[in-house]
């Protein structure tokens, strides 16, 4: 199998175009799992893993759609890898049953008239499907090896930024967000090295008390976003 498309119950061969049980480890839930937990460690990702998590969305029609795609030895998140290829689809969903929710406004946009987006509204995800290819070898196989990878590089992640005495014992940077939307700062956040961190973990300040205290330099503004880098 070099193709393959996993969906909530079942996987579709595509070399074949045959349906077949779903794949130990292969499904849909740790898809979302690692999606969802990507965008605290985009910056750390593409530093040290050069791997960058990429989205796009279409909401012309019903239901909305959401499409990210995990690319592999890239430097940045527009460069496009297709092998191996990851492609995550999410639909928008009524049901009680979703991953996450966004703001999303539909576009009336069509290939051949300008339109105008509507209003966003708070509107629920639940993922769909995920596209698997790998141009050589048993693609199931590797991609089984892959996802759980991909999670104990997330796991490990969340560990080693749990409180600020870890985060500075590790080698992950932290990147400081000014929390005012507007402010001018914002296009080159503040990357703290964990020698700097250690300083604060000396004094016992818990992650959360840290993030309160830090001022931006810019505006002024109290808190900050943190994510890793
Ligand atoms: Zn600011």
């Amino acid at each position: 199998m070099q193709a393959l498309t996993v969906f909530k119950d079942h996987v579709f061969c595509l070399d074949t175009r045959e349906k077949h049980p779903l794949i130990e480890g292969l499904q849909l839930s740790k898809f979302a799992d690692i999606v969802l937990r990507w965008d605290k460690y985009r910056a750390y990702l593409l530093r040290t893993h050069r791997m960058a998590l990429h989205k796009t969305s279409d909401y012309d029609g019903s239901p909305f759609e959401d499409f990210y795609q995990i690319r592999y030895e890239v430097d940045d998140c527009y460069t496009i890898s297709d092998d191996p290829y990851i492609s995550i689809t999410f639909e928008s969903t009524f049901d009680s049953d979703f991953d996450y929710t966004a703001m999303a406004s539909r576009s009336t946009t069509t290939a051949y008239k300008r339109g105008k987006s509507l209003p966003p509204q708070e509107t629920k995800f639940k993922v769909y499907r995920a596209i698997l290819r790998r141009r050589e070898g048993d693609a199931d196989i590797w991609f089984q090896h892959e996802i759980a990878r991909l999670q104990r590089i997330l796991d490990d992640l969340d560990a080693a930024t749990i409180s600020l005495n870890v985060w500075a014992a590790s080698d992950i940077h932290m990147r400081v967000l000014c929390p005012a939307a507007g402010c001018s700062s914002r296009k080159s956040p503040t990357i703290l090295l964990p020698s700097q961190l250690l300083v604060h973990a000396n004094s016992k300040l818990s992650l959360d008390a840290f993030k309160d205290k830090l001022t931006c330099k810019s505006c002024g503004a109290r808190g900050g976003i943190i994510s890793a880098a």
